[in-house]
């Protein structure tokens, strides 16, 4: 399962992140945690996003969304902000139609934070960054 390149922001070393792993991926030079922030669907989520180490936040976006572009850098934000303590999951709802039935998707984005697999929290609409990051900090102290 190939990852995504993302750079430290402590050190600036790129890292290669994997899209799953028993523990966080945190930077191979200065060990600080990376934010995780990786896509899934219908095949992979069971593994990426139910069987996570830490919380998830599943963003269910689709690439003609207005409104999901507008969320994406917010909770971009927060995985960097959350490093260590939540991967971020992206779900492109258009090629996850098992994902989008089985969570009964009605709007996008639709945002929902699992905890083993759970769905503790979730919301569907576009909000503004702090709204978010309120949301998602209640969220993780269920
Ligand atoms: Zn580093």
């Amino acid at each position: 399962m190939p990852g995504d390149v993302v750079r430290c922001e402590n050190c600036g070393r790129r890292n290669r992140v994997p899209a799953a792993a028993t523990g966080t991926p945190r930077c191979g030079n200065c060990h600080q945690p990376l934010p995780w922030i990786v896509d899934a669907g219908d095949e992979d989520f069971a593994e990426v996003a139910e069987r996570a180490s830490v919380p998830v936040l599943v963003d269910l976006w689709a690439p003609w969304c207005g409104p999901c572009r507008m969320v994406s850098p917010a909770l971009a934000q927060l995985a960097g902000e959350m490093a260590g303590r939540l991967k971020l999951v992206k779900v492109n709802v258009d090629e996850a139609p098992k994902l989008q039935q089985r969570y009964g998707v009605q709007a996008i984005p639709t945002l929902m934070v699992l905890r083993k697999g759970q769905v503790v929290a979730r919301q569907a609409g576009a909000a503004p960054a702090p709204a978010l990051r309120a949301w998602l900090e209640q969220a993780l102290q269920r």
